[in-house]
C-alpha cells in the first residue's frame, strides 16, 4: 500500500506554501511536492525541503524538563503541569497578577495564541505579546489609523500583475523565495522593479533601479519621492479626492523634501530619487512591499505611514497588483496579531481600553464584568527589563528572547531575575537553557489547526503524526495548565476545531472560516470573511475603507535621524537581516543539517574599502563591538553592503547583543536596523 498523503503548510515563513507528508504506519517517511497547490505549485524553498528534519530530529524535547542545581531532571505531565501551577499560583498570591507575564508565539497556531491570550487575562492581566512587537508591531499601530486596518491589501500572488515594484527594506527574493518567483514572473511580463535597500541583495540584483539608502534614512528616501510626485504632477487626483483625507497636508510636509536634500541625507542619487518616483507613480497597477528594514526603527510607525502615503497618492489600492504589502517573516504573524496576543489589543483588535470591546469577550467568556484590566499590558521588551523586578514569572510558549530580543545581554540578566520562567518549545533553545521548567511542545505536524499567512490567507494544517515521546501541542499544554488554575469552565475544549468556532465568535473577519470550511478549502479563506457563505476577501479596500468616514487618511511623516549614529569611537553603522537558510532565532533551522550546509555560522558582511582600512581579512573572525556587546562573526567581504556599513544576520545568538532597545514611541518596536559600532581584532 502506498503512503498516505497529508496536505500541510510550511512550517517557516508567512508565504504559507504547502507541502505534502508521507505518512506510513503513523510515520513519516517523505515528503512530495504539492504540484497541485493554488499557493504555490509545488514550489519551495531551501527551508521548506528542509522542513521534515524537525519531525525526526535526535535533538526534540520528549519530556518534561525541570532545572536543578545538578542538571535537569525528567518529569512526567502531571508533576510538571502541577508544578507550573503551584509556582504561578504563588506568584499570583504575592504579587497579584501584573507579576505575570506570557510570550506568545508567531510559530504557534491561531488557535494557540488565542489560547493563550485568554489564559492571560483569565488570569487579570494584559502581559502577553509576541514577537510581531520585535518585528510589525509598526505595521498594526501605522496603518489602522491611515487604513482602518493593519494587514497586506492584496494576496502575494498579486505580484505577477503588478507593473511597478517597489521594494522597501525587504529582501523578498532571500526571505520569501516562493513569492518572489511572482516578482520574477511580473518582470518577465515587462514590470519595473525598484529596490531600496543598503545593501545590494538578491532582491535588488533584478531591479531596474537599485536606491542604496542609508540604514535608518527610508523616510527621507519616501518622503522625497512623494515631492517628486506631487512636483511632478503625478498623482492620483480623482482617486485622493473621492477615497481620501488629508492630502495637502502631507503634501506641504514634503515640500522641502527635494531629491537633492534626500541625496544629502539618504546617500541616493538625486536622479535616481526622480527616476524612481515617475516610474512608481507613471506604472499602474503597482505595488509598494516592505518589511522590517522599513519597520524596525525608533520610527517604524512614522515610515510605515510614509510608505502607505505613496501608495494612496498613485491611487495603488483597491485593484488587483496594486497595493501594499508588508511582508510578515514568521509563518503565523499575522494571526497571532488576529487573535489578540498583544498588550493592548484584544481578539479581532478591539483596544483593551474600550469597554465595549472587553464586555463583548467578557460575555462570550462568560467570565465576571471586570475580569479583562482596562489598561494596556507590558510588551516583549517591557516584560524583559521588568523581569526579576515588577514581572515574576514567564511563560513563553515558542519564543526565544534570548536571541531574538535587542541588547541581549540586558535580556539575559532579567531572564535570570525571575522567580519562575515556563518555557514550552521543540528543543532546548537558548531560552530554554535558563528556564525553571520546560515543556515539549509538538511541531507543526504534529498537530492540528489554523495559520494565517502574510497576506491574511487563513489555513488548515492537520495533524499527520504523533509527536515524539511524550511532547504535546501547545493547545494541550495551555488547556491543561488553565484547569489546574481554575479556569476549568473556561477551557472545555478538546480539539482545536472546538478553538475555531469560538474564535469565529470572538473575531469578526473570522467569523465565516469555519473548521468545516477551512478544511475543505484547498487555496484557504482570506479574512475578513464575515459570515458562512461568504467568500473571503483577497484584495482589501476595493469599496472604501474600514474607517469612520470610508476614506483613508495621509499622515504627515517628519524625517528624524536614527538614535544612534556613527561617531568617533563606533564609526560603523551595524544593520540587520536575514539569510535564506534560516528562520528567526535559528532554534529550528540551526538544527537542520541541509541549512547549516548553506550558511553554517555568524558572519559580517563588510566592504572592500572598511575591511583594507581596517586589516580585516576575508574569512578570518572580527570583533564587532557596540555600546552594549561584543560579538565575533567571520568576516565576508563583498561590496553589495556599502561603505561605512556592517552587516549581520540575526539567526544566531550573538547579533542581538548588540543591538539598540530603543523603541518606537506608538508601537514600541525596537531600532534593530541601525546601531553605531566598531569592528575590532579577535
Ligand atoms: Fe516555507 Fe516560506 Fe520557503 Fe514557502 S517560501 S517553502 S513558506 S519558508
Amino acid at each position: 500500500m502506498s503512503p498516505l498523503r497529508v496536505r500541510t503548510v510550511c512550517p517557516y515563513c508567512a508565504v504559507g506554501c504547502h507541502l505534502d507528508l508521507l505518512v506510513e504506519n503513523g510515520r513519516v517517511v517523505g515528503m512530495a511536492h504539492a504540484v497541485d497547490s493554488p499557493v504555490n505549485g509545488g514550489n519551495l524553498c531551501a527551508k521548506g525541503n528542509a522542513a521534515l528534519d524537525l519531525l525526526n530530529h535526535p535533538e526534540r524535547l520528549r519530556t518534561p524538563l525541570r532545572r536543578t542545581r545538578s542538571g535537569w531532571e525528567p518529569l512526567g505531565w502531571d508533576d510538571a503541569l502541577d508544578l507550573a501551577a503551584q509556582r504561578i499560583q504563588d506568584v499570583l498570591r504575592r504579587h497579584g497578577p501584573n507579576a505575570l507575564g506570557f510570550l506568545s508565539s508567531a510559530k504557534c497556531t491561531n488557535e494557540e495564541n488565542y489560547l493563550l491570550q485568554k489564559l492571560a487575562r483569565l488570569l487579570g492581566t494584559n502581559n502577553v505579546d509576541h514577537c510581531a512587537r520585535l518585528c510589525h508591531a509598526s505595521t498594526l499601530t501605522g496603518l489602522a489609523p491611515v487604513l482602518g486596518t493593519g494587514a497586506a491589501t492584496n494576496p502575494l500572488t498579486d505580484l505577477a500583475r503588478a507593473r511597478c515594484l517597489l521594494f522597501v527594506g525587504s529582501n523578498l527574493a532571500e526571505n520569501h523565495p516562493v513569492a518572489f518567483r511572482w516578482v520574477r514572473r511580473a518582470k518577465d511580463r515587462g514590470a519595473v522593479v525598484l529596490v531600496a535597500d543598503p545593501r545590494k541583495t538578491p532582491t535588488a540584483w533584478i531591479a531596474d533601479l537599485h536606491l542604496p539608502v542609508r540604514p535608518g534614512t527610508d523616510i527621507a528616501l519616501l518622503n522625497a519621492l512623494l515631492h517628486v510626485i506631487i512636483r511632478d504632477g503625478l498623482e492620483d487626483k480623482a482617486f485622493i479626492r473621492s477615497r481620501t483625507m488629508g492630502f495637502q497636508e502631507a503634501a506641504r510636509a514634503v515640500r522641502d523634501a527635494t531629491p537633492q536634500w534626500a541625496e544629502s541625507v539618504t546617500g541616493v542619487p538625486a536622479r535616481d530619487i526622480t527616476r524612481a518616483a515617475r516610474l512608481f507613480a507613471r506604472s499602474k497597477p503597482a505595488s509598494l512591499i516592505y518589511c522590517m528594514g522599513i519597520t524596525q526603527h525608533h520610527n517604524g510607525t512614522q515610515a510605515v505611514r510614509a510608505c502607505a502615503d505613496l501608495v494612496l497618492a498613485t491611487g495603488n489600492v483597491g485593484r488587483e497588483g496594486s497595493g501594499l504589502i508588508p511582508v510578515r517573516g514568521q509563518d503565523n504573524v499575522q494571526g497571532a496579531c488576529d487573535m489578540g496576543a498583544l498588550s493592548a489589543l484584544l481578539p479581532g483588535y478591539g483596544s483593551v481600553m474600550d469597554p465595549r470591546s472587553r464586555a463583548a469577550l467578557e460575555a462570550l467568556w462568560g467570565c465576571a464584568e471586570g475580569t479583562i484590566p482596562d489598561r494596556p499590558g507590558l510588551t516583549v521588551t517591557e516584560m524583559e527589563a521588568a523581569a526579576g523586578r515588577s514581572l515574576r514569572a514567564l511563560v513563553a510558549m515558542g519564543e526565544n528572547p534570548m536571541v531574538t530580543s535587542p541588547n541581549g545581554n540586558r535580556v539575559a540578566e532579567g531572564l535570570g531575575r525571575l522567580d519562575f520562567f515556563l518555557v514550552m518549545d521543540l528543543f532546548l533553545t537558548e531560552s530554554a537553557r535558563s528556564a525553571h521548567l520546560v515543556l515539549p511542545a509538538a511541531a507543526w505536524a504534529e498537530k492540528s489547526g489554523s495559520k494565517t499567512s502574510a497576506d491574511r490567507r487563513v489555513q488548515w494544517s492537520p495533524r499527520a503524526v504523533d509527536p515524539p515521546g511524550d511532547a504535546r501541542a501547545d493547545a494541550w499544554i495551555i488547556t491543561r495548565l488553565a484547569r489546574r488554575l481554575g479556569l476549568e469552565p473556561f477551557f472545555p475544549y478538546k480539539t482545536s476545531e472546538e478553538v475555531l468556532r469560538e474564535i469565529n465568535r470572538a473575531v469578526p473577519p473570522y467569523a465565516g472560516i469555519t473548521p468545516e470550511r477551512l478544511q475543505g478549502a484547498p487555496a484557504g479563506l482570506h479574512w475578513p470573511c464575515p459570515q458562512e457563505g461568504h467568500p473571503g476577501t483577497a484584495i482589501l479596500f476595493q469599496d472604501g475603507f474600514p474607517t469612520p468616514d470610508g476614506r483613508a487618511r495621509f499622515f504627515p511623516v517628519p524625517f528624524e535621524p536614527p538614535p544612534e549614529s556613527p561617531d568617533a569611537d563606533y564609526p560603523l553603522c551595524l544593520t540587520t537581516g536575514r539569510v535564506t537558510a534560516h528562520y528567526n532565532s535559528g532554534a529550528m533551522s540551526r538544527r537542520t543539517p541541509a541549512l547549516m550546509d548553506l550558511s553554517p555560522e555568524l558572519f559580517v558582511e563588510i566592504h572592500p574599502d572598511d575591511a583594507a582600512r581596517l586589516g580585516v581579512r576575508a574569512g578570518r573572525r572580527v570583533g564587532v563591538v557596540t555600546r552594549r556587546g561584543k560579538m565575533e562573526a567571520v568576516a565576508r567581504v563583498a561590496s553589495t553592503v556599502p561603505r561605512g556599513v556592517v552587516f549581520a544576520p540575526f539567526h544566531f545568538p550573538g547579533t542581538n547583543r548588540l543591538t539598540l532597545d530603543v523603541v518606537d514611541p506608538e508601537a514600541r518596536i525596537p531600532a534593530f536596523k541601525a546601531a553605531a559600532c566598531r569592528l575590532e581584532p579577535v
